[in-house]
């Protein structure tokens, strides 16, 4: 009898212990679709296609990284086409139908009525709730840290500059970043819209001109919080990667520190963020659908 009780606590010890359930093989990266930029007003071609090379690659998860509306009267000063609370509201929708966790930021398009309303339409949308996909939406101005197993995720919804913000807009406080991630255990990446500040003459925050407009504020609270990896938006034209020294990162090279934007997903323009749990490492591949 004892023998018997010895191997069940034995078998209980090894099924309960070594199940490999729930925790990522370390071998294979964590995978990330990164959309940024959409700027729908109607169109939503462009994120089809992206979303298909996404299941193609069969990613994780999907990061959407702000400007999800077009907001004409802030970019234009002309009355919406579509309604943003509406374009915030499909996009997601269609996102969430591919049935991924979707992390998702407002830009600096968003406002905050246009945002909420949306948020409220997909909580009672009656087609995700049947296939179950609800759940899968992360709104990251509500839930601001995610302590997974792999890589954490800590958001900036909005932009730092509140020049570039209309009125009703998310304002970011970089300040919050350095205590929120104070909360986590694992390599950070952090989801924002607009960028830092950068250096290089391949930054992730240069206009067409030649000028940095990222933040500064940002960059330093990014280096106190040793926030290694990260996704931006908003210049559209910078698509590309720099590490943490603002030196460019090529696509498929492997490199410790990774800050990437995605380029406008409007002009069909998106990407994949890869991470190597094992050793910390991590890299990104483009995805072009369209040279619109
Ligand atoms: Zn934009
Ligand atoms: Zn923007």
């Amino acid at each position: 009898m004892k023998k018997l009780i010895l191997v069940l606590l034995i078998s209980f010890f090894i099924i309960g212990c070594g199940s490999p359930q729930g925790f990522p093989d370390p071998s294979k990266p964590t995978t990330f679709g990164i959309i940024a930029d959409i700027h729908a007003d109607g169109d939503y071609d462009n994120l089809g296609k992206i979303l298909d090379r996404f299941e193609e690659k069969e990613v994780d998860a999907i990061i959407i990284a702000g400007d999800l509306s077009l907001n004409e009267q802030h970019s234009y000063g002309r009355p919406d086409k579509v309604e943003d609370d509406e374009e915030i509201y499909m996009v997601l929708k269609r996102t969430l139908m591919r049935g991924y966790p979707t992390y998702v930021i407002p830009g600096n398009h968003e406002t905050k009525e246009a945002w909420n309303k949306a948020m409220a339409r997909l909580k009672d949308d009656d087609f995700l709730d049947k296939i179950k996909n609800y759940d899968k939406l992360f709104d990251m101005t509500k839930i601001r840290t995610l302590d997974r197993k792999d890589i954490d995720i800590l958001s900036l919804p909005g932009c730092v500059d509140e020049k570039v913000t209309p009125e009703d807009g998310f304002i970011a406080d970089a300040d919050e970043l350095f205590v929120l991630s104070q909360r986590l255990d694992d390599d950070i990446l952090l989801i924002g819209h607009c960028p830092p500040l950068g250096s290089g003459d391949h930054g992730i925050d240069v206009l067409e001109s030649g000028k940095h407009v990222g933040s500064e504020h940002l960059l330093e609270v990014m280096q106190d919080s040793d926030i290694k990896f990260a996704v931006f938006g908003h210049i559209h034209e910078s698509a590309g990667a720099v590490d943490q020294k603002d030196a460019e990162v090529m696509p498929r090279q492997v490199t410790s520190s990774l800050f990437f934007n995605p380029g406008a997903s409007q002009d069909g323009s998106a990407g994949i963020f890869y991470y190597y749990k094992v050793d910390g490492r991590a890299k990104y591949e483009e995805i072009i659908v369209s040279n619109k």
